[in-house]
Formats: C-alpha cells, sequence, structure tokens
C-alpha cells in the first residue's frame, strides 16, 4: 500500500481509485417536468479515503449516494467499484442515514452482529468484532439495551458501528448527523474522524454543512444545483489528527470561507 501517514494523510492520493463514477447522469422525468438531479458526474473515491460532499438542498446528494448504493438506478454513464462495474445493491457498501435505522427488537450487540451472522462468520470471530465497535463507540454499558432505550446520538453510533463490523468497501453517510443536537453532532464528528484515522475504511459522506465536510474531509467535494453538478473537489490541508479544537483555528475558518465561496460563486 501507498503511504498515508503523511502530515494531511492526503498522500492517498497515489493510491489507486477505489470508486470511479463515469459520466453519470440521473433525470427524474414525470408528466409534468424533468429534473436533471446529476449532470455528467466524474469522481472517484481514493482508497482509504475520507471523501465529503457538501452542496445546497437539491443539488443531487443524496440521489449520488443512492446511486452507488444500488437504491436507485442512474439515466447513463457507469460506476466502477473495484474495476468492475455496478449493478444494484450490495453487502460490499455499508450505508448509515439521518434517520435511526436499527432494528428496534435487537439490543445493541445484535444489532451490530446482524450482517456477520448473515454472513455465517464464525460465532468468536463475530464476538470480537461486536467488542471491538462497541468498543470504539464507547457503548460497553448498553450492549444489551435496544434501541428505544437509547438517545439519538447513542443510536447513530450503533448504526455506524453495525456498518463498519461488516467491513464494507465503501461507507456511505447522507447527513447521518443532521438531526442531532450541536453537541452530540461535533462528538460523533469527532468519533468518525478518530474510527477513520485508525482503521482508514473508504467513506462517501454527505452534508450540507460546511465546517462538518472540513473538519471530517480529506478532500471535500463540492456540488451545485439545477443541475447537479460537480462545482469543484478541494483537498483539505489540515493536520492528519483532527480534534474539535481546530474548529477555532484560522487555518480550518480560512478552509470554511473557501468553502463557502465556491458554493456561492
Ligand atoms: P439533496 O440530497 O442534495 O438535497 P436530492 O438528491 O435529494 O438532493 O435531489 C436532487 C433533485 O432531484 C431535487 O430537485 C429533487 O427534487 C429531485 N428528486 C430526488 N428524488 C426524486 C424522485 N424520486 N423523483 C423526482 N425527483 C426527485
Ligand atoms: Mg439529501
Amino acid at each position: 500500500m501507498a503511504a498515508i501517514t503523511g502530515e494531511f494523510g492526503l498522500e492517498a492520493k497515489i493510491a489507486s481509485s477505489k470508486i470511479s463514477f463515469e459520466r453519470v447522469n440521473k433525470i427524474y422525468r414525470s408528466k409534468k417536468n424533468e429534473v436533471v438531479a446529476l449532470k455528467n458526474i466524474n469522481l472517484d473515491i481514493l482508497d482509504n479515503e475520507f471523501l465529503c460532499v457538501v452542496g445546497p438542498s437539491g443539488c443531487g446528494k443524496s440521489t449520488l449516494l443512492k446511486i452507488l448504493g444500488g437504491l436507485d438506478d442512474m439515466t447513463s454513464g457507469s460506476i466502477v467499484l473495484n474495476d468492475r462495474e455496478l449493478v444494484g445493491p450490495g453487502a460490499d457498501r455499508g450505508m448509515v442515514f439521518q434517520g435511526y435505522s436499527l432494528f428496534p427488537w435487537l439490543n445493541v450487540e445484535e444489532n451490530i452482529a446482524f450482517g456477520l451472522k448473515i454472513a455465517k462468520k464464525p460465532k468468536e470471530k463475530i464476538k470480537e468484532i461486536v467488542d471491538r465497535y462497541i468498543e470504539a463507540i464507547g457503548l460497553e454499558k448498553f450492549r444489551k439495551s435496544l434501541p428505544k432505550e437509547l438517545s439519538g446520538g447513542m443510536k447513530q453510533r450503533v448504526a455506524i458501528a453495525r456498518s463498519l463490523a461488516n467491513s464494507p468497501e465503501v461507507l456511505l453517510m447522507d447527513e447521518p448527523f443532521g438531526a442531532l443536537d450541536p453537541e452530540t453532532k461535533s462528538s460523533m464528528q469527532l468519533l468518525m474522524r478518530e474510527i477513520w484515522e485508525v482503521e482508514r475504511p473508504t467513506i462517501l459522506f454527505i452534508t450540507h454543512d460546511i465546517e462538518e465536510a472540513a473538519f471530517l474531509g480529506q478532500r471535500v467535494v463540492i456540488m451545485s444545483s439545477g443541475p447537479g453538478e460537480i462545482k469543484e473537489t478541494i483537498p483539505i490541508y489540515l493536520p492528519y489528527q483532527r480534534g474539535l479544537a481546530l474548529k477555532d483555528d484560522p487555518q480550518f475558518i480560512s478552509i470554511k470561507k473557501e468553502i463557502d465561496e465556491i458554493i456561492h460563486r
């Protein structure tokens, strides 16, 4: 593997591209009108990269993610994952949405173990993985709790752990912290960043929150609407290990400003 431990972690750029969108278009047609949700999207997601997509409401972010997840089809173009053209949904793409999609009748450890059981992993292996992720999300005391006994932030921690436990090729996250209060949101961002710094999963993270995109991403893709297009992709030159104090750093503030300017250009 290429060196990925440099100052900014951006050396992953020399690593290979894991996912490629090639001239992807998506048009929603109804009797009354036609919406070009995605226009000529060319995008590479690199192996082990934390890639954020930011843009105003309606610019096609969710459409992009749903197509990659196989939940929606494209009008034209193709997506290649590990050199193979994508067709339909698959367990190789884990998803986390804003709503908490946990199984209400399963407790925390059962929720995290769910995909591993389906994949018929050996019992000891499942326990090892579940323990590791319960620790990573700091919910050791809640392993036997049902989702209804958890706060919103805790539920979302479980959803993230459940997706990561299946070691997906890529983790797809669509505004996963959009419904959380600011404080919980910040702590979730920190958790996500810490998990990524250690485990290096490939992540496509969608948000309309510029600060969130700048804090989490190694690169940020900026989209515009009507039609949904990629305006620009920028590398984020911030330290590899990021803490919440970074948000007050002048460099961070100027990156946020830069993204904001590109959005409103
Ligand atoms: P975002 O996630 O950036 O807010 P979306 O991907 O949800 O944007 O939507 C992009 C555009 O496509 C919007 O104009 C939206 O109204 C339209 N759209 C999304 N889903 C559908 C659908 N199922 N049918 C028709 N239009 C849709
Ligand atoms: Mg959306």
